[in-house]
C-alpha cells in the first residue's frame, strides 16, 4: 500500500467491498510513502516548489489542493458510496457551493423544516441572485411533486429532521425527481454515513456539517459534498478554487482522525439514544417525545428501512417556556449548548437557540414548541446522562 499513488483523491487503495469500520480507518488513510507514518499528515503548506515551468509534483497552491485535504476527501466519498466528495470550511460552506451549482432562474424544492442556517441562507443571500425557493413537508412525497416546476433544479432534504425527527422518504422523492429531470441532495448530517447513506438510496448528492457526529469531538467545523458524477466533483472542485471556502489542512487532519473512531462512536450513540428515548418516554414530567427509534414514531417503519441505526438526537416536549429553563438550569453532566454529534451529551432549547431565526410564526407552523428541548445524547456512561436527567427533570 505504501507504494501506491500517494495522490489517492478519487482512487482508494483499499478494496471497495471493504466494511465500513474499515473503509472509515484505511480509506484514503494509506501510509504517507516518504517516511512510512502510519497516519496522514498535516501538510501546513500554502505552495509548492516546481521543477520547472509546469512540471510539478501535481500540487501548485492549497486553495486549489491540498495532499491531506485529498485524503479527507477520498476517505468521504468511501464512507457515503460517493464517487468523490469535497470539502468545505463548514456546513454552510458547503450547502452555499451546491447552491453555487445554480444559475439565476434556477427553483429549488426544499424541506420547510431544515436547519435553520440553510433557510436563512436560501431566502437573505440566494434569492438576491435569482434563485427561487418553495418549502414543503417532505415528509409526504405528493407535496414535492405539486412544488416542481418547470425551472425546478433540486430538491433539498433533511431526514430526520431538527429537532422534530421527521422522516422523508429518500428512495422515493429520489424516483420522483429523477422522472422530472430533477437532482436530490440530502443534508445527511443527524445519521452520518454510518447509519444512513442516501446516494444507495438514489440521492444525487450528500452534505454534511462535518462539524457534527463525522468529526465528532466538538473542536473543529467543517462541511462535505459527497458527489456521484464526474461533472459534479468537478464544478465542486472548481468552486472550491473559484470561491475559496476550503477547508484547512489541521481541520482535515481532525476529521481524518475523528472518523476512525466513527462506527464505534455510532453503535454507542445509538444505544445510549435508545436509553434516553425509551427513559424520556416513560416520564410522567415529558408530555412527547421525538425519536425514530420508538415504536409510537409515526415513520418507525420507514425508519427501519432508511437508516441501520436511530441515532442519538432526540426531542421532547416539556410543556413550558418555563419548564424547559427550569430543566436546563439545572443539568450537570448535558451541557446547554448548540450544536449536535459531539462525544459530549449536547442539551439545547430549540425556540432560542437553533430555531430563534425562523421566528414565532415559522415554529408554530412547523410545530416547534416553547417546551421543546432537544439532547444529543453522548457516549458518556448512559447510567450517568440518565441520573442527569433525572435530577434536572424533578425541577418541573
Ligand atoms: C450544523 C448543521 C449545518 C451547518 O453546518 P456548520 O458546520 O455549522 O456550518 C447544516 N445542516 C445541519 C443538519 C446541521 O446540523
Amino acid at each position: 500500500m505504501a507504494n501506491g499513488d500517494w495522490r489517492t483523491q478519487e482512487k482508494s487503495l483499499i478494496p471497495k467491498q471493504s466494511g465500513f469500520a474499515t473503509r472509515a480507518i484505511h480509506a484514503g488513510q494509506e501510509p504517507e510513502p516518504a517516511t512510512g507514518a502510519v497516519t496522514v499528515p498535516i501538510y501546513a503548506t500554502s505552495t509548492y516548489v516546481q521543477e520547472e515551468i509546469g512540471k510539478h509534483k501535481g500540487y501548485e497552491y492549497s486553495r486549489v489542493s491540498n495532499p491531506t485535504r485529498d485524503r479527507l476527501e477520498t476517505n468521504l466519498a468511501a464512507l457515503e458510496g460517493g464517487t468523490a466528495s469535497r470539502v468545505f470550511a463548514s456546513g454552510m460552506a458547503a450547502i452555499n457551493a451546491i447552491a453555487s451549482m445554480l444559475k439565476a432562474g434556477d427553483h429549488v424544492v426544499a424541506g420547510h423544516n431544515l436547519y435553520g442556517g440553510t433557510p436563512r441562507l436560501f431566502n437573505q443571500v440566494l434569492v438576491n441572485f435569482g434563485l427561487t425557493f418553495t418549502y414543503v413537508d417532505t415528509s409526504d412525497v405528493d407535496n414535492v411533486g405539486r412544488a416542481f416546476q418547470k425551472n425546478t433544479r433540486l430538491v433539498f432534504l433533511e431526514t430526520p429532521t431538527n429537532p422534530l425527527m421527521q422522516l422523508s422518504d429518500i428512495r422515493a422523492i429520489s424516483e420522483l425527481s429523477h422522472r422530472h429531470g430533477v437532482e436530490v441532495v440530502v443534508d445527511n448530517t443527524f445519521m452520518s454515513p454510518y447509519f444512513q447513506r442516501p446516494i444507495e438510496l438514489g440521492a444525487d448528492m450528500v452534505v454534511h456539517s462535518t462539524t457534527k457526529f463525522l468529526n465528532g469531538h466538538s473542536d473543529g467545523l467543517g462541511g462535505v459534498v459527497a458527489c456521484t458524477k464526474p461533472e459534479q466533483a468537478e464544478k465542486l472542485a472548481f468552486l472550491q478554487k473559484a470561491a475559496g471556502a476550503i477547508l484547512s489542512p489541521f481541520e482535515c487532519w481532525l476529521i481524518l482522525r475523528g472518523v476512525k473512531t466513527l462506527a464505534v462512536r455510532m453503535e454507542q450513540h445509538d444505544r445510549s439514544g435508545r436509553k434516553v428515548a425509551d427513559y424520556l418516554s416513560k416520564h410522567k414530567k415529558v408530555q412527547k417525545v421525538f425519536y425514530p427509534g420508538l415504536p409510537d414514531h409515526p415513520q418507525h417503519e420507514l425508519a427501519k428501512r432508511q437508516m441501520s441505526g436511530f441515532g442519538s438526537m432526540i426531542a421532547f416536549e416539556t410543556g413550558s417556556l418555563a419548564n424547559a429553563n427550569k430543566m436546563l438550569r439545572k443539568v450537570h453532566i448535558c451541557s446547554l449548548a448548540e450544536s449536535l454529534g459531539g462525544v459530549e451529551t449536547l442539551i439545547s432549547h430549540p425556540a432560542t437557540m437553533t430555531h430563534a431565526a425562523v421566528g414565532e410564526e415559522g415554529r408554530r407552523k412547523i410545530g416547534i414548541s416553547d417546551g421543546m428541548v432537544r439532547i444529543s445524547v453522548g457516549i458518556e456512561d448512559v447510567d450517568d446522562i440518565l441520573a442527569d436527567l433525572d435530577q434536572a427533570l424533578a425541577a418541573i
